[in-house]
Formats: structure tokens, sequence, C-alpha cells
């Protein structure tokens, strides 16, 4: 039999999650491990960016449904049930090919594709859990399960701002859901299905051991299989591009005029949309700071509309070469500029761990999901950004974006993320944290040939 060195991963169809699975697939790649990426044909990768990767379609059958993010869940519980089939036969294929491809050591899957659990159960190969979020994350569907049990959702309005026992130091407002309005019952369903780990024999996480060690602890009584924490990914991975869309790079001829530290780059990843009122805001707010600005305004940024048409008329002309946009930037190569200063984020994971990796500090904004613990993290723990809350109202941006960029908070606050990046190199150099854990991850997938009796 021949040795098992071919990993499978299954990723989400989001670009937040395709990009730390790619980067996981990098990494295992640069341990020897021959990676093959079955994914969804709905946002797929593009496979000329890997081109060391084997890439398996998965028909999915969900070209018809509406994509809107309100739909999303029906999307995923659709792509749950329709790529059942066809990654059983992949692997299938692939174990009678054995001598082809080499052996399968292991299957990784993103906890959004929890259909993987059954079908690798069924040909008894292991499989091993990528979570691109924070532990943090993770205990709060703890807490709102918990809720859920004792029938206390939704709480009252005025409940929000309360801590949460047991979860210092987050809030009820920080939690995955708004928990003060009525829930459909499949949104907590699917909420489970994700937190659950099927039979999967350890955990890769996205984060790192020294920023959560006290939620990895907790979350180690509840999980009984090892933890293994690679993050920052991006810096354990070799660079490649893992975009859906296409990067708009003449913003870094652009960020080469300008000053060192001086820009606030604003960008809200890939799927948070600004109604038609915030965009006029940030638009005013950006102008008014009088601060050099990078402003990823994504086309079906604002309710589904072309985004520039709800900037204020004449915008560009009285911006002039102050302010640059795009549709989608290459946003590692813009956090790594030394033009810029700081980085106005939705609070995604990835692009709070990219924003720390270069010492770059944040306005948080959050929106929903993981953002408001990833924010209250950033902001309130880390003090490694600002935070802008409630609607936006005129002057309150241009005030934001000037304690950032100009006064002597922003400074501090940006020697905090100097510091905490300097760790986070620690963490991926021969001997940290991240480094030894990919040690170990790779002797753990190794091991876990030797179980596969196909
Ligand atoms: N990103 C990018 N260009 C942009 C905006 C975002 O390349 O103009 C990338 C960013 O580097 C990050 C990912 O898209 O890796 C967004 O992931 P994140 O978890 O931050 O947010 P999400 O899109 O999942 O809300």
């Amino acid at each position: 039999m021949s040795v098992g060195r071919c990993v499978v991963l299954v990723p989400a169809p989001y670009q937040g999650h395709i990009t730390p699975m790619l980067q996981l697939g990098s990494i295992l790649q640069s341990r020897g491990f021959s990676i093959f990426v079955a994914h969804s044909e709905y946002n797929s990768p593009d496979p000329s960016n890997h081109p060391s990767f084997s890439f398996i379609p998965l028909p999915d059958d969900v070209a018809d449904l509406d994509k809107s993010f309100l739909n999303s869940l029906n999307v995923l519980d659709a792509i749950n049930a329709n790529c059942k089939e066809p990654l059983r036969d992949f692997l299938v294929q692939m174990m009678e090919n054995e001598k082809l491809h080499g052996q399968i050591a292991c299957i990784v899957y993103d906890t959004i594709m929890n259909f993987v659990d059954e079908v690798v159960n069924n040909l008894q190969l292991p499989s091993i859990v990528m979570r691109p979020n924070t532990a943090a994350y993770v205990r709060a569907h703890h807490t709102v399960f918990q809720l859920l049990a004792k029938n206390c959702l939704p709480l009252p309005e005025s409940q929000m701002e309360d801590d949460v026992p047991n979860l210092d130091p987050f809030k009820y407002k920080d939690m995955p859901l708004p928990l003060s309005l009525e829930m459909p019952e499949r949104v907590f369903d699917f909420m489970k299905e994700t937190y659950e780990i099927g039979s999967s024999r350890a955990i890769i996480w996205n984060t790192i051991d020294e920023l959560e060690h006290h939620h990895l602890s907790m979350l180690q009584q509840i999980f009984h299989v090892p933890f293994f924490c690679l993050g920052p990914f991006h810096k354990m991975a070799p660079p490649s591009k893992t975009s859906l869309l296409k990067e708009d790079n003449s913003c870094i001829e652009w960020l080469d005029k300008q000053q060192p530290n001086s820009v606030l780059y604003v960008s809200l990843g890939s799927i948070v949309a600004m109604d038609d009122k915030e965009v006029m805001e940030t638009a005013w707010g950006l102008i008014n700071s009088e601060q050099p600005f990078l402003w990823v305004i994504r086309d079906i940024f604002a309710n589904g509309a072309k985004a520039n048409a709800q900037l204020p008329d004449g915008f560009e002309e009285i911006i002039g070469e102050r302010g640059c946009l795009v549709k989608w930037a290459p946003q590692k190569k813009v956090l790594r500029h030394s033009a810029v200063g700081g980085f106005w984020s939705h609070c995604g994971w990835n692009s709070i761990l990219e924003s720390i990796s270069e010492g770059v500090p944040m306005i948080c904004r959050p929106d929903f999901s993981d953002q408001f613990i990833n924010s209250r993290y950033v902001a309130h723990v880390w003090n490694m950004g600002l935070e802008l809350e409630g609607p936006l109202e005129r002057g309150k941006v241009e005030e934001i974006v000037r304690r950032l960029m100009v006064d002597e908070e922003g400074k501090e606050v940006r020697n905090r993320t100097i510091d905490m990046k300097h760790k986070f190199q620690e963490s991926v150099e021969k001997g940290g944290a991240s480094y030894q854990s990919l040690n170990q991850l790779t002797d753990f997938i190794s091991s876990l040939s030797s179980l596969i009796s196909y």
C-alpha cells in the first residue's frame, strides 16, 4: 500500500472561506501533501492560481437560485444536498485509482460544508474540520444554543448591552445573530450543524493560540479532538492568489505617490453592503476628513445597485488625487504598502489577520455574524482599532477618521498593532507556536493514513 499523502479540501463557496482553505492547501503542500480541492461550481476558485493543485468541481445545481445575501441559507442547503453524491463518486474513484494519485490521507472541510461528514463516514475515511473564524465566535454559538434551550429568545432589546456570563468580554449584541429579533428555526439548526464537527478527528484553526488561549481551552473541553492553530494562514503559506474577483492593481501606483502611513484603506470585504445613506455619509466623511483614502466599492455594494450611483454629485472631482476608488483591491498588497496607515474594515476575520500582520490599525464597522466578536476583540480587548457604532450622522465619519489617522490616539493604536504584528511574525517563524502546530499537524495527518482500511 502506498503512503497516504493526498489531502482533499472541501471549501465553502464564499471569499472569506475559500481564501483560508486554499492557503491551508498551500501550507500542507509545502509539507509534501498533494492537494485536491473538491469545490461547488458556485463561486468556484480559479485553478490557474494554483497550478499544482487538482481542482474537482462538484455539480451543485444552484445556478438558478437567488444568490442574494438573504437567500444564502437556501443556497447552502442546496449545495449541501446536491454535492453529496458527486463528492462520494470522486472519493470512490480516488480510492480505486490509489496507485495513480497516492492514498487519501484525509479530507479537510469547512464546517459550513457539513454534508462531508456523512460522505466520509460511509467511506470510512478520516476527516478534519477547518474553522476560518475565531474560537470566541464558536463559543458564542454555545451561548446562543443555551439561550434557545432555555426558551429565552428573542431577548429584550434592553439586554443587548449586557455582558454574556462566562463569555468575557463579549456582550449579547456581539453574538452571531441579532438575539433581540425573531429568527426562523432553520437558522438555529444550521448554526448547530456548522458548530458540530461530526466524526472529525481534529480541528484546524486560522487563529493564534496566544490571542485566544482561554477560548480555545474552554472549547477543548467540548470538542475532544486535537486542535491545530496555524494562524495567520496567509503568513504560514507561500504567497498565492485566492480572489474570486479581478484585482485592480492600479491603486498600487496611486499608493506609490502617497506619503508613508497617510492613506486610509476602506473595504468591507466580499459580502457586506452599505445602504444609500451609509454610502453618502462615508463619502462626505472621507471628503471632510481631508485625509487620503483608497475605497473599495463593489458593484453590488449598495442594495444590488452600482454604488457609484449613490455617491454625492461630483464626488470624484471633489476628491481629485486625494482619493482612489476601485471595485476590488489586491488587499494584502495594499495593507503591506508603506503609504497605508489605517484600515476601515467590516471586521471579517481574514481582513483582521491581514491588517494586524502588517501593523495597520483599524476603524471597526461590523455588520453581521462573527464581525461583532472580531470588532470587540480589536477595539476593546487588543486596542488595535476604534469602533464606529450606530447610524452614520454627518461629522461622525470625519471625526473617527481623524482620530485614527491624525490624533495621538491613532498613533498609540498603531503602536499596539505593530507590537502584535511582531508576535504574529514570531508565531509563524521556526520554533513559533503556529510553526510547531504545523509540525504536529503534519505528523497527525500522516498517522491518519494508517487507519484507512480500503
Ligand atoms: N479582499 C480583497 N480585495 C478587496 C476586498 C477584500 O482581496 O477589495 C479579500 C481580503 O484580503 C480577504 C477577503 O477578501 O482575504 C475577505 O475576507 P474577510 O474574512 O475579511 O471578509 P468576508 O468577505 O468574508 O466578509
